[in-house]
């Protein structure tokens, strides 16, 4: 898995996720986007990922 920073994957992703949402490692790492040790990401945090597929899922029935 790619390792990124919060504000990299922000904008790769074009969100501006609070980091609450992510487990960020514990130690710096090089984010592979900017090439800086910074905390990375490295897992989303369960409830966030299960709180997307809701919103797939709801998203999925408005077009029915
Ligand atoms: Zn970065």
């Amino acid at each position: 898995m790619a390792e990124f920073c919060l504000d990299c994957w922000n904008k790769i992703n074009d969100t501006e996720d609070s980091k609450w949402r992510y487990a960020l490692s514990w130690s710096r790492e090089l984010c592979e986007e900017c090439g800086e040790y910074k905390r990375v990401i490295v897992v989303e945090r369960f409830w966030s990922r299960t709180q997307r597929l809701l919103e797939e899922a709801i998203e999925n029935m408005k077009k029915g």
